[in-house]
């Protein structure tokens, strides 16, 4: 089972993505950032969220730090599986930076006590969120990490990494995909509109895509899952079954 641990859905997607997850092609995190999208998501997706297809996370956003408050959000928060993404951003965002790092620390504070993973955006803030996920212990997704200065940081402090599909163009990404244990990794898309934005168009030109859909998406997963199972030189069927205990291992194999 290939699993898409960090995504975003857009709204005209749902039918499909629904139709993905209802064939056993997919499971996944699909990553709320407002109330209006959970809801949204919850109602539609209710029955694979039942049967333990897909999971929802929710979380204010660095990027959205400056407008919405956590504590506004507990009960959601208590719904979810997954809290996130949270964090800080030092290179998309001008959201001033003690904003950004209260209502980060918020988040993680209700995580701990509600004994939630949470799903953790790190770019151009490393060393911050390095200092601050030192305090709290519970299960940690870091998506997309870009820095491999502290990457063996994160590594003792037992984190699960994301690998998205920008590893060969991105050189860290190589690096995390060698160094991170076998079973601290997994895979994640960030959504179509990402996929579509790495490197300008770069995934398009690369595999001849007319547009980047759920299926060049899924088919993107699984050329990620051949690329790990190369890396860690491991057969791919293998992998796979261990990139799923490793998802069921950060939601604390519940299901
Ligand atoms: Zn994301």
């Amino acid at each position: 089972m290939i699993v898409d641990c960090h995504t975003h859905i857009n709204q005209d997607e749902l039918g499909k993505f629904k139709e993905l997850l209802v064939e056993e092609k997919l499971q996944g995190i699909v990553s709320n950032t407002t109330v209006e999208e959970y809801l949204q998501n919850k109602n539609f997706l209710n029955d694979e969220i039942e049967n333990n297809k897909v999971k929802l996370s929710f979380g204010v956003h660095p990027w959205d730090a400056d407008i919405f408050n956590p504590d506004d959000f507990i009960e959601i928060y208590e719904e979810v599986e997954v809290i996130g993404e949270i964090g800080l951003d030092n290179k998309w965002c001008k959201v001033p930076k003690d904003i950004q790092e209260r209502v980060f620390v918020r988040q993680l504070e209700i995580a701990e006590s509600l004994k939630k993973p949470v799903t953790i955006h790190t770019t151009g803030a490393e060393k911050r969120v390095l200092e601050i996920i030192k305090n709290f212990k519970m299960k940690k997704l870091i998506h997309w990490y870009e820095d491999d200065k502290y990457l063996d940081e994160y590594i003792k402090e037992d984190c699960f990494f994301s690998i998205n599909p920008s590893y060969e163009l991105n050189a860290v990404e190589q690096v995390v995909a060698e160094r991170v244990p076998l079973e601290r990794i997994l895979l994640e898309t960030d959504g179509t509109e990402s996929l579509k934005w790495i490197g300008d168009g770069y995934l398009q030109f690369q595999y001849g895509f007319e547009d980047i859909t759920l299926d060049e998406s899924l088919y993107l997963l699984k050329e990620s899952l051949e690329y790990i199972a190369e890396t860690k030189d491991i057969d791919i069927k293998v992998c796979e079954d261990k990139l799923y205990e490793n998802y069921r291992n950060l939601l604390g194999g519940n299901f």
